[in-house]
């Protein structure tokens, strides 16, 4: 089965009720005609039911940034994977770089939310990378090996939609500095042969990696273009309507096996 490209934005702390609905009804617009590569926006909670209902019967997709372990309970900020399957999400990002370095996610917690979101049938987009330090150290495959390992302990995947994989180096996420293709291709099939190690061939060849770090239009057909890089998780570049668009039109129709 061919891997169709993926192109997720994610806005961060960015956008207001108002902003998004404006962004997504645009975002609907101009792909309305267009085919070849699977979108999604990745808005702050307070926006998701918003986009959802701006998104509804287009093929554009909605993910969250963040979600809980438990269903519900006595966890004061904290929104459920079942919280955001009822506010329109399809995906959630997990184990971003931000969150791990300011709000203390560890493997273990990311593991526990990846379970969560299995069990409630929503999609992890499940972020790896090192640090510029590791990868100076040489520790830049050691370190996305023991995050795929932690963050996947348990994890039972019947079928290649069920998670998404996103590389994104942590010293190219908002710096402007991005990955060499040869970088990114070289982490991402790596990747893709854990994979194939921990579950089987058939996923390994099915299973999408996204490419994230200071993607933007003028870098990201260079970066496709890598075998084993399946589209882009986009931060900066994706709050702006034409970058964005621009970036998911040099996705579209790669060719893949
Ligand atoms: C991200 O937030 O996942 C990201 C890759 O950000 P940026 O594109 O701004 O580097």
């Amino acid at each position: 089965m061919p891997r169709i490209p993926l192109v997720v934005g994610n806005w961060k702390m960015y956008k207001r009720i108002s902003e998004t609905e404006e962004f997504c009804a645009q975002l609907r617009a101009q792909l309305a005609d267009f085919s070849g590569v699977q979108v999604a926006v990745a808005p702050p909670f307070t926006s998701l039911a918003a986009a959802a209902r701006v998104l509804k019967e287009s093929p554009i997709l909605v993910s969250a940034q963040n979600s809980f372990w438990a269903e519900w309970g006595a966890y004061t900020g904290e929104v459920s994977p079942l919280m955001l399957l009822d506010a329109g999400c399809h995906f959630s990002i997990i184990g971003h770089s931000e969150r791990r370095q300011f709000f203390g996610e560890t493997d273990e917690s990311i593991n526990k939310k990846i379970l969560a979101l299995f069990k409630t049938g929503l999609t992890p987009i499940f972020c790896v990378g090192e640090t510029l330090p590791e990868r100076e150290a040489g520790k830049a495959f050691s370190i996305v090996e023991k995050q795929i390992k932690a963050g996947l302990a348990g994890v039972k995947i019947n079928n290649p939609q069920e998670l998404v994989i996103a590389y994104e180096p942590v010293w190219a996420i908002g710096t402007g500095k991005t990955a060499t293709p040869q970088q990114a291709q070289e982490m991402q099939n790596f990747i893709r042969q854990m994979i194939r190690e921990l579950f089987s061939p058939q996923l390994a060849e099915e299973i999408s990696i996204l490419y994230g770090g200071s993607v933007k239009p003028d870098n990201i057909s260079e970066i496709i273009a890598q075998e084993d890089v399946d589209g882009a998780l986009v931060g900066g570049a994706s709050l702006e309507i034409n970058s964005f668009i621009q970036i998911i039109k040099a996705c579209a129709g790669k060719g893949k096996k």
